[in-house]
């Protein structure tokens, strides 16, 4: 069990870091270098190809730039958010203290 929390744990701060670097490079960052990707090499095209820029564009409020770059991101972009927000919570136990639903978790004493 702690096991399997310590490999979320890993997880949240994986989802953390990855939109912490989108945030903070700057999007020209992701532009320079070959491309990499193996669904292009095989089949000439790729839907997925941009999607890191599109992201990082996303990140820094150039959306019309984000959804040039792939139209993925509506979709990507607000969901690696939701996720990243989520992580931060879980990793920082807020999410045991206080329960919207159910109230607070705390005893009055
Ligand atoms: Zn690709």
């Amino acid at each position: 069990m702690k096991l399997r929390v310590r490999a979320l744990k890993y997880q949240w701060a994986g989802i953390i870091a990855v939109a912490v670097a989108l945030a903070a490079l700057p999007p020209s960052w992701f532009e320079h270098g070959p491309p990499v990707c193996l669904i292009r090499a095989a089949i000439g095209v790729c839907p997925f190809c941009g999607s890191v820029r599109a992201l990082a564009h996303f990140f820094h409020g150039h959306l019309s730039e984000a959804v040039r770059m792939n139209l993925n991101v509506i979709v990507t972009g607000p969901l690696l958010l939701y996720l990243a927000a989520d992580a931060l919570v879980r990793l920082a136990g807020w999410d045991r203290r206080v329960n919207i639903w159910k109230g607070s978790n705390h005893r009055a004493t």
